[in-house]
């Protein structure tokens, strides 16, 4: 098992429990990947210090499958927007459109208005830039999603697919839930421990700090590899296009913003958002306050790659890619990182545990009964 965050953990566990011996490694010297979570010293806040991870699914397997490791505290993300001098709920719901046009708007005529300023004329959005303007109409679009999405992409919204909108709904009630999904909430003691635990098992053996090179292979039947797909092949067909992102850590006495997060809509502020961790964690008690300042930028040689830029450039390389990975006999390629995909975590979780029993079927089927 290349990498030891939650694609690793959930494939190298229901393996060791099939019977395998499993050996988990990973070139940070912690576990849990980009969901890492850590006390901090001096506050005892505890920090997303990749970035924040909130849980959400509609998949009850996954979600009982969590909940067999860590216990989940309700959790409920309610995003705040800072733009032009304002601060609005997110996703675009009724009070947002209400606040922003100064209107006492009820459901029914919300949707009529929102209709009338939309651009009608878009029939299939292809850009990010179309499905804004077909859903929510210039004014929002650009209050909201313009200077937030060049700042989060690097690019203009009229370069980017719509799919990456379509994460967000626009809803005509008061509900500013950001997620659409049944289950929701936060591992009461971070995710590191619900890795550590996944991983917590006779068969599987824990090498941390231990940078994976392909000549190990011979040691192993199988690999399943959850680091990055390019770099599995030593960028041999050129790197595929990452955004990182840089935090800029501060203290607060108190309580700096009130949310856990805030974005900013406006270009002119050059973050995207402020997280404030101890908001993260609601049913414990903090004074003092551990506060990100989030920075997008492109994912150069040495950093750390987040979000995998899709664009018409790094599919078709992407492509060359996975033709090239096809070969390898012995490896599989997994999660965020190996398949090049911008997953949730529950996502992955699912993929590891379907890819598992994929990879015990068949090892059944070359078995003489
Ligand atoms: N987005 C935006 N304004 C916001 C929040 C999100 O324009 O205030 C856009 C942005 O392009 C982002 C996409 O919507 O990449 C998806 O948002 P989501 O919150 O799912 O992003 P994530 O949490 O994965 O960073």
């Amino acid at each position: 098992m290349v990498g030891a965050g939650l694609s690793g953990a959930v494939i190298g566990r229901k393996l060791a429990e099939a019977g395998h011996s499993i050996v988990v490694c990973d070139e940070r010297n912690h576990v849990a990947g980009n969901c890492y979570t850590e006390r901090d010293k001096d506050t005892g806040v505890l920090v997303h210090v990749y970035g924040p991870h909130i849980f959400h699914t509609d998949d009850e397997e996954v979600w009982s499958y969590v909940n067999r490791y860590e216990t989940f505290m309700p959790f409920v993300n309610r995003v705040k927007t800072t733009s032009g001098g304002r601060v609005f709920l997110l996703p675009v719901n009724l009070h947002t459109i209400n606040q922003f046009f100064d209107k006492t708007l009820r459901p029914d005529e919300a949707r009529d208005f929102i209709t009338s300023i939309a651009d009608n004329s878009i029939e299939e959005p292809k850009t990010f830039e179309e499905q804004a303007l077909k859903f929510v109409g210039r004014d929002l679009y650009e209050a909201f999603f313009k200077g937030y999405t060049v700042k989060q992409w690097g690019c203009s919204p009229t370069e980017l697919p719509a799919s990456i909108l379509k994460r967000l709904p626009v809803r005509f009630n008061y509900d500013d839930n950001y997620f659409f999904h049944r289950f929701q909430g936060m591992p009461e003691n971070g995710y590191t421990g619900m890795v550590e635990k996944i991983l917590d098992h006779e068969r599987i053996e824990l090498r941390l700090g231990h940078r994976f090179t392909r000549a190990e292979s011979e040691a192993f039947d199988h690999i399943f590899y959850s680091g990055p797909l390019d770099g599995y092949f030593d960028f041999e067909l050129g790197r595929l296009g990452y955004r990182t992102l840089d935090f800029e850590r501060f203290y607060y006495d108190g309580d700096y913003q009130g949310c856990a997060v805030m974005n900013y809509g406006d270009l002119e502020v050059p973050y995207t958002r402020i997280t404030e961790h101890k908001h993260f964690s609601p049913w414990e008690k903090h004074e003092k306050s551990v506060c990100y300042r989030e920075f997008s930028r492109a994912c150069e040689e040495g950093d750390i790659p987040y979000y995998p830029i899709r664009m018409a450039d790094e599919k078709a390389l992407l492509q060359r890619y996975v033709e090239r990975a096809s070969q390898e006999q012995k490896v599989t390629f997994v999660g965020r990182l190996g398949t090049y995909r911008y997953l949730d975590m529950d996502v992955t979780i699912r993929e590891g545990l379907d890819t598992a029993d994929a990879y015990l079927r068949s090892l059944a089927a070359q078995q003489p009964l």
